[in-house]
């Protein structure tokens, strides 16, 4: 297939823009980027996709996120309102993975893909909860991604809060599941942990023991409140990062979320050991945790990346909200400039990808690269090269300017119509599904509010 009469951008290691380009797809791979007249002229007999002067450009990838938190949406939170983070897990996250059985863990994955297809996401990694359905909740949500067509991360995130038997069930979904999607094309997982928090050292070591030779690294939130470096000193006299390094949790195949209190002792052992560092600007303002320290995550040489931590997977959001909250959290215009972001929402993100995705390309335009992309429907009205792409992005382009989405060679989303899921019929659902979940969330949290 050729795809013609685009403006290529290609993102990856040198970022360009190839105004009147095309490129050429064989089996979900691309083969060949140029000009249209080059390429049509090469490949007379190729089936032709006109993008029609449009954008052509990777998916969007998401480092770090949660499905099972959709059914949030508009869902109240009973008694006066949360006053820290640490009261947001008690009264809002926790009682609502309770509140989860299989159908609503399908629903909440379903759409979630709905919405990232629509906003041109093509690889999430996921973090999941459901303490009432941990066995077999990894299989519905790969069943789902599996019907949207997407490329996706997944884990189970381990935690002691709900006593021994639970932790041990989530190491064994973990443990089962990273064997399951070994020979996947499109679906990867790696080995989820809560938080250090809320994961003791008895069950740590069991995950470390349980992942050997899963060739696996780890998914943990780690400092997104200064409650988890206070728990971690009080507890083990340790900060998180260092625990976690001496337990053997960190590497070039791990990805610790947030690291908004870290010091900068835990940031140079980040960098150390490779370790994956994402960023989630909204989901920070939004809980009030602080700001990641993001330029020097970005001009220190840790792998930091891009993720929504569960808000929609619109990810020029997240690159909008990170360009603006460091600005005004450092009272400097001059934090988080537009190119350090792109490269953290495209190369490193990209590179992350790779890690679950061995031997292929992914997150650039190029030969030998997977065929992820979106076509944009954006009309600059100043001059838009590879240079200013990014404060394009952060100030004009939008989500709903995509029209199209393609993973591996196949539209999920062709000229704003969705392919492979059927949004009506699956917001219907979730809706008939909806108050059953919230009564059994608000059974949760009043026991929580009752203590
Ligand atoms: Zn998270």
């Amino acid at each position: 297939m050729l795809i013609t009469n685009g403006k290529i951008v290609t993102w990856g290691d040198a970022p360009d823009v190839i105004e009147g380009g095309a490129l050429r797809i064989v089996d979900g791979i691309i083969t060949d980027v140029g000009t249209t007249t080059n390429l049509v002229a090469q490949y007379p007999d190729d089936e032709v996709v006109d993008a029609s002067g449009q954008y052509v450009m990777p998916g969007g990838i998401c480092a770090h996120t949660h499905f099972y938190g959709a059914f949030s949406r508009g869902m109240a939170i009973p008694g006066p309102a949360p006053k820290d983070f640490p009261e947001i897990l008690e009264r809002l996250w926790w009682p609502l993975d309770k509140a989860l059985d299989a159908d609503a863990v399908r629903l909440s994955a379903l759409v979630c893909l709905v919405d990232a297809i629509k906003h041109g996401t093509t690889t999430l990694v996921d973090h999941h909860a459901s303490p009432n359905a941990i066995v077999g909740s990894l299989d519905l949500i790969a069943d789902a991604v599996d019907r949207a067509g997407l490329r996706a991360v997944l884990c189970y995130e381990v935690t002691d809060r709900d006593g021994p038997e639970k932790a041990r069930a989530g190491i064994d979904e973990n443990a089962r599941f990273l064997k399951a999607a070994q020979d996947r094309e499109l679906i990867s997982a790696t080995f989820g942990l809560h938080a250090g928090l809320t994961v003791g050292d008895a069950t740590l070591a069991q995950c470390v023991e349980a992942a050997e030779g899963l060739d696996t690294g780890f998914h943990i939130h780690v400092a997104e409140h200064e409650a988890d470096e206070y728990h971690s000193l009080q507890q083990y006299g340790l900060r998180v990062v260092d625990r976690l390094h001496k337990s053997g949790i960190l590497g070039p195949k791990t990805i610790v979320a947030h690291c908004i209190h870290t010091d900068p002792w835990e940031l140079g052992l980040l960098r150390e050991t490779e370790t994956w560092v994402s960023h989630q600007p909204r989901s920070n303002m939004n809980n009030g945790v602080g700001a990641a320290p993001l330029d020097a995550l970005l001009s220190g040489g840790v792998n930091v990346v891009l993720g929504n931590d569960g808000f929609s997977n619109n990810m020029w959001a997240e690159w909008k909200a990170a360009y603006l909250l460091h600005k005004v959290a450092n009272r400097d215009p001059r934090r988080a400039p537009g190119d350090g972001i792109a490269r953290m929402a495209t190369q490193n993100n990209a590179r992350l990808a790779e890690v679950f995705f061995p031997g292929q390309r992914i997150g650039s335009l190029e030969a030998g690269a997977v065929a992820d992309l979106i076509l944009v429907d954006y009309h600059p009205f100043t001059p838009l090269t590879a240079g200013n792409l990014p404060w394009h992005i952060i100030f004009g382009f939008e989500s709903s300017m995509v029209t199209s989405t393609m993973v591996s060679g196949r539209w999920l989303m062709r000229d704003r119509e969705l392919l492979t899921l059927d949004e009506e019929a699956i917001a219907a659902e979730a809706r008939a599904l909806a108050p059953a979940v919230w009564q059994r969330y608000e059974r949760e949290v009043t026991k929580v509010l009752g203590e």
